[in-house]
């Protein structure tokens, strides 16, 4: 019992493990997702580079004032799983 309490205590004053340190992601790789109110009905909505779609009336803002110019279709991946 007291051998068995004793391993339990140097198991534990190695605790925590060596971890991998957390990175954060490059503020430049992708889309990102921005924030503002929807102008239709106030709503606190999140979009992608400035993009919005309001899920509580359907408002949407025109895609030109995204923060950056969307994708061709030729760089769309799905496009590959289209039939031509
Ligand atoms: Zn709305």
């Amino acid at each position: 019992m007291l051998g068995n309490l004793r391993y339990m205590s140097e198991r534990i004053g190695t605790w925590p493990p060596e971890v991998e340190p957390v990175t954060a992601p490059e503020p430049e790789d992708g889309p990102q997702i921005t924030y503002a109110e929807c102008r239709k009905c106030g709503t606190q909505i999140a979009g992608l580079d400035g993009r919005y779609s309001c899920g509580v009336c359907g408002w949407v803002n025109h895609h030109s004032e995204g923060h950056r110019p969307l994708p061709t279709a030729a760089e769309d991946p799905d496009m590959q799983n289209r039939l031509a």
